[in-house]
């Protein structure tokens, strides 16, 4: 928990120093991610209202733009993910990811920001909380940005459908995953002008087979065109129309990212399972405090 907090601390403080602004969390809101995988609804009525329990704040952040151009958030996000995924060791139903959101900004300038961010996260770890980090055993390499590219194609030609885990395991260093198929994410993902079909996002695998860091990318701006994107994964519009309300009176370009804080913390202690990262894990399938 000490390198836990003290890792909040650090991102948010790397943050602030350039210019980013603190938005506090949303928790409910009629607007949440679908995200591209099943998770059980979670919701609540309120006043007769259906409110979603955030599954990520990619709306509210895309929204946000409209008035701030560079905002984090430490932002609580449940996902109700199936129980066999309770022994992965890097799946909580209940965690907190670094939302990052940067107006007019294009998907190479948050990979670099990400570099830079982590690596100096990193290395502020290794001085001031070295005697931790011995406690644990953990060998923590400060990574050399930039850091390695893979494009989603490539991995999955060579390692089939398990690519993250292997290619986790491979890797002495992050290596980014680019260029991910429209298929594989969300309809808010930004489809690349110059190759149709793929997306202008990325993924972070961090090494050691610790997996996913985080997930991010440029964002579809234009109405008619997330629109489109909607309806090409036959969803109901009627599920985003306080999104699409605002979308229509039109949004910035933007890029971001989502950093999982439990797993970032998993990967600097070098601990076998996330639920040891925090005090009141919530572990899929099991009652949780
Ligand atoms: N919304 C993404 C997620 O939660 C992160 C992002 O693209 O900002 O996976
Ligand atoms: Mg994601």
């Amino acid at each position: 928990m000490g390198i836990h907090s003290k890792i909040r601390k650090l991102f948010a403080d790397y943050l602030r120093s350039k210019g980013f602004i603190e938005l506090p969390p949303v928790i409910l809101s009629p607007i949440t991610d679908p995200l591209n995988h099943p998770t059980a609804a979670a919701q609540v009525k309120c006043y007769g209202k259906t409110y979603q329990l955030m599954q990520s704040m990619i709306f509210h952040k895309q929204i946000a733009m409209l008035y701030l151009d560079k905002i984090f958030v430490f932002s609580p996000n449940i996902r109700i993910e199936p129980s066999r995924l309770r022994r992965t060791g890097r799946h909580l139903f209940e965690f907190t990811q670094l939302d990052v959101e940067v107006r007019n900004a294009d998907r190479e300038e948050v990979m670099k920001l990400c570099e830079e961010m982590i690596v100096n996260v990193i290395k502020s770890i290794k001085r001031e909380d070295g005697d931790k980090l011995e406690f644990l055993k953990r060998r923590l390499i400060i990574p050399d940005p930039p850091f390695k590219r893979i494009t989603y194609k490539e991995v999955y030609k060579k390692y089939g459908k398990k690519f993250e885990i292997i290619v986790s395991k491979k890797a002495d260093a992050p290596v980014w995953i680019v260029d991910i198929p429209i298929d594989a994410r969300e309809f808010y993902d930004r489809e690349d002008p110059n190759n149709p079909g793929f997306l202008r996002d990325m993924d972070l695998i961090y090494p050691e087979g610790y997996g996913e860091a985080l997930s991010g990318g440029e964002r579809e701006y234009i109405y008619e065109r997330i629109l489109y994107r909607i309806r090409k994964k036959n969803m109901d519009i009627s599920r985003f129309k306080e999104y699409l309300r605002i979308a229509k009176k039109g949004l910035y370009p933007s890029a971001g990212f989502g950093l999982g804080i439990e797993r970032f913390t998993r990967f600097i202690c070098g601990l076998k399972r996330i639920e040891d990262t925090t005090l009141f894990p919530k572990i899929p399938g099991r009652l949780c405090l």
